[in-house]
């Protein structure tokens, strides 16, 4: 006959178990879940006051039934306020949940436990708890005192504000949790209405339905958990500010699966989309690797990676800086990892572009000497421990003055750039020609043998003579002289140099436009 409380019990019950699996679900995942202790307390609060309530339903004497409602009491209060906490946390409004604001929100539940607790010396919750008899049950009638207007006072404001944060600031929220952010307001909203319609008598068989509804707001939440993949609960506030960043940002749980990207992130990795979310990080990786040098292999390590990347997109050739930060939780657990990305494409052209200017001679375009300086006494360096070959060739335009005089000093700039294009387009890529004076200019050769470099300084010399430069009407004749040497066991470069500038000056003395080489000086 009283079949109906016994269903209600087992209803009631299943709620507590599915309450009780979701806290574990929450506690294994805790740490790819932000706020899972949050959620964690709501879970073990909501069971005592759950378990609590059906053993109240079947206690039959007045001390089991008043112990189990104060049992009650050290759950039920805390739940609407730790609601309120995992709003704010799943919104990003953590930096409001201070030590503070937190014994404040927390402040009311303590007085209704305490209130409950004493109730026996004060009547002040209840005024009374008067036990009857339906059928074989023993069920309680509880007349409510001030205290009691108070507790639920304060759980509907709970519940009330925690709807409204999340009306409010929910509309930011990303697609793919709007399940959570649903699962929330139903949560909140779904034992708000359990109440009131017990207040109002309209309760089914004059039941509290509340206990009953976690199971359906449980339930809720394992749906939007699991669905959602990985147990992540967005903060949006942080959002926005992540979505307006000038930097392409990636965020990873430990195992290094994607759980969140910018817009940015997006235009500048081309294979990352809202299909990513829950994909492991190669996978972006690897369709951008045919075009760029990602360093995929580093991401298992735990520490700070930062690298200059160079990538071809479709605005041609950019630059990005590739940096890693590990991200710990308070306990010291690694909780995931954020990738930045930024495009550093002008300021390293710049950089670039400074870097070429110190070491270019401005009018030919050619290295200029302090370059040549540097690598020659580092060819010197590793050539000697290396007994490598390694030649140089000093030459010097002929009777240039009289160019100059004879044209005018623009024509004499024009001729000594033909000279320099002239030289260069016999040399290879890895030769280094640099304007060592005005009209004078070394060329460096590693792994050339003196014969060889000789031959290289005829091939320039022959195509010089060849061929007058037209500049304006004029037709101007150029030649030059020609110095070289191979390195052998010189102290430094400006002893080749100096050996090279002996046949250099030999050749001048020998006529001019000609090859000579230190070795058959001496
Ligand atoms: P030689 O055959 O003995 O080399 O005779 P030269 O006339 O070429 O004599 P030298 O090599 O000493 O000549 C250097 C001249 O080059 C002096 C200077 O006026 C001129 N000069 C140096 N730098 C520049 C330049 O950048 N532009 C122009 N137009 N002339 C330059
Ligand atoms: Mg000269
Ligand atoms: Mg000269």
């Amino acid at each position: 006959m009283n079949l109906y409380i016994f269903d209600y019990v087992v209803i009631i019950c299943i709620s507590g178990v599915i309450t009780f699996l979701l806290g574990i679900l929450a506690y294994v995942k805790r740490s790819t879940f932000s706020g899972s202790t949050t959620f964690i307390l709501i879970c073990i609060t909501s069971c005592i006051y759950i378990f609590g309530h059906a053993l109240e339903l079947t206690g039959s004497t007045f001390t089991e039934i008043d112990g189990m409602i104060k049992l009650q009491y050290l759950g039920l209060p805390f739940i609407p306020p730790l609601n309120v906490v995992l709003a704010m946390q799943f919104l990003g409004f953590d930096r409001y949940l201070t030590k503070r604001n937190l014994v404040l929100l927390f402040v009311v539940p303590l007085i209704s436990v305490t209130a409950v607790l004493t109730n026996n010396s004060h009547h002040l919750f209840y005024k009374a708890i008067i036990l009857k008899n339906v059928g074989s049950w023993v069920l309680a009638d509880l007349e409510i005192g001030p205290f009691y207007v108070i507790h639920g006072s304060y759980t509907f404001g709970s519940l009330f504000a925690c709807i409204c944060i999340l009306f409010a600031y929910g509309k930011k929220v990303k697609s793919s949790y709007r399940l959570q952010l649903g699962a929330m307001i139903v949560a909140s909203l779904l034992p708000m209405i359990a109440s009131f319609l017990y207040l109002m008598g309209q309760a089914p068989y004059n039941m509290d339905p509340v206990p009953a509804v976690m199971c359906i707001t449980s339930t809720l939440y394992v749906i939007a958990i699991l669905s959602s993949d990985m147990l992540v609960i967005a903060p949006i506030a942080k959002e926005y500010v992540f979505e307006h960043m000038r930097d392409g940002v990636l965020v990873l749980d430990p195992s290094n699966h994607i759980v969140d990207y910018n817009e940015v992130a997006s235009c500048m990795l081309g294979g990352l989309n809202r299909f990513s979310i829950g994909q492991h990080i190669e996978h972006v990786w690897q369709t951008q690797m045919a075009e760029t040098d990602l360093p995929n292999w580093q991401l298992n390590k735990d520490e700070e990676i930062k690298r200059e990347l160079e990538w071809i997109t479709a605005n041609g050739r950019e630059f990005v800086l590739f940096h890693v930060y590990p991200l710990y939780k308070k306990n010291g657990v690694l909780a995931g990892r954020t990738i930045l990305l930024s495009n550093i494409t002008s300021e390293r052209l710049l950089r670039e572009d400074l870097e070429t200017r110190a070491y270019k001679d401005g009018l030919t375009n050619s290295f200029n000497r302090s370059y040549l300086v540097e690598k020659g006494e580092a060819y010197i360096r590793s050539y000697r421990e290396d007994q490598r070959a390694l030649s140089l060739i000093i030459f010097d335009i002929d009777y240039f003055k009289s160019i100059n005089d004879t044209y005018g000093h623009e024509a004499g700039d024009e001729t000594i750039k033909y000279v320099v294009n002239k030289a260069q387009s016999l040399l290879d890529e890895h030769v280094i020609l640099a304007r060592y004076g005005g009209e004078e200019f070394v060329i460096l050769l590693p792994d050339v043998m003196l014969h060889e470099a000789v031959h290289v300084a005829e091939d320039i010399r022959k195509k010089l003579e060849q061929r007058p430069i037209q500049y304006e009407t004029n037709s101007i004749a150029v030649t030059a002289s020609f110095g070289v040497a191979q390195f052998y066991d010189h102290e430094n470069l400006n002893e080749l140099i100096k050996e090279a500038d002996k046949a250099l000056y030999y050749a001048k003395n020998n006529g001019r436009n000609r090859v000579e080489t230190f070795g058959d000086l001496s």
